[in-house]
């Protein structure tokens, strides 16, 4: 059995990861899987394991920077993964690849309240469980209940949050080498309205406070403790800088952005220079939340 036999057309070769990055860089991979089934994702994982094949995971790529050299390996998308919501009471149960926004929104028509904080991370669930991603007062661990992941062994749990070790953008299911299939999270009934307000606030002040309109992968770097990055970035004179086709935005310090055509290099060599810059003005470490490969 080969991937093309387990996919047929979600199996491709040469796929330019720039057209799954929101930085929109990274070039080309060896494959690039998307199973939709948790069957077709443990036998693409057997054969991985068999050939002791190099692979990483892909949610929406909204936190991954990719090289433009390419990856000599296997690229497996969860977005296309058990791509459903459904709830019963007030217990939401989502794929490991629907996006956030589909979630806030469903949670929202259906009264439940807790998950507006992540309505505009533009990532996949799984992605955002891995990442303990969160905003505005809010993080997947407050409504995380249990996570159903495949561990290495092939086989397949659901585990709860307390095993996850979730902190500040961190949890164990890497380096555990788990993948999320699908995730239970536990909201509380509220006025549909009034969730409805609160998403539209904080999608506006996203709209208002970030780079939107530029490609990125969010804040570069993780909250110094006791600090903004964004803060010192600024007050280093970087607000935007540019190295070649990278910048550091003008509207968000803690953001670096694809300002014209960046290749993976301009954005890398932009973040060591904003790291010795902040630790040479200020003695404070910076510490990439974007994942490379
Ligand atoms: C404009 C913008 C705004 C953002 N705002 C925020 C914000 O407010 N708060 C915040 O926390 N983040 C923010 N981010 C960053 C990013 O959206 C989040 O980290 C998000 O959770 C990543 O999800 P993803 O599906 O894109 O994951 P990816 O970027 O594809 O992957 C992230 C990590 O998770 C792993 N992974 C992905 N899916 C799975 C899976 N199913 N199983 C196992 N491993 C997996 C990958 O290997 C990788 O290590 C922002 C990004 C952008 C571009």
């Amino acid at each position: 059995m080969d991937f093309k036999s387990i996919l047929g057309e979600n199996c491709k070769t040469g796929e330019l990861l720039k057209k799954h990055t929101t930085f929109k860089v990274g070039g080309e991979c060896d494959y690039f899987l998307t199973p939709v089934t948790e069957e077709e994702l443990s036998l693409c994982m057997d054969i991985i394991k068999r050939g002791n094949l190099k692979y990483y995971i892909f949610g929406k790529g909204s936190n991954i920077l990719a090289d433009d050299k390419g990856y000599d390996g296997v690229i497996i998308s969860t977005v296309g993964l058990n791509n459903s919501i459904t709830h019963e009471g007030n217990i939401i149960e989502a794929g490991a690849g629907v996006g956030l926004d589909k979630i806030s929104d469903y949670a929202m028509e259906n009264s439940l309240t807790g998950f507006e904080f992540a309505c505009g991370i533009p990532g996949s669930l799984g992605g955002a469980i891995v990442m303990n991603a969160g905003a505005y007062g809010g993080e997947m661990s407050n409504v995380l209940m249990e996570v159903k992941v495949l561990c290495p062994d092939g086989s397949i749990k659901w585990k709860v949050v307390s095993e996850l070790d979730l902190g500040y953008r961190k949890s164990n299911i890497l380096a555990n080498n788990e993948i999320v299939l699908a995730a239970k999270l536990k909201l509380v009934y509220g006025n549909r309205d009034e969730i409805r307000a609160q998403i539209e606030d904080l999608n506006n002040r996203r709209s208002e406070k970030q780079p939107l309109e530029y490609p990125s992968a969010g804040s570069t770097f993780k909250r110094p403790e006791g600090y903004f990055a964004g803060k010192l970035i600024d007050d280093a004179g970087l607000r935007g800088f540019r190295l070649g086709g990278a910048a550091v935005s003008q509207k968000h310090c803690g953001f670096v952005i694809n300002y014209d055509n960046a290749s993976s290099d301009d954005i890398k060599k932009l973040i060591e220079h904003i790291k010795r810059e902040v630790d040479e003005k200020f003695g404070v470490k910076l510490e990439c939340e974007v994942r490379m490969i």
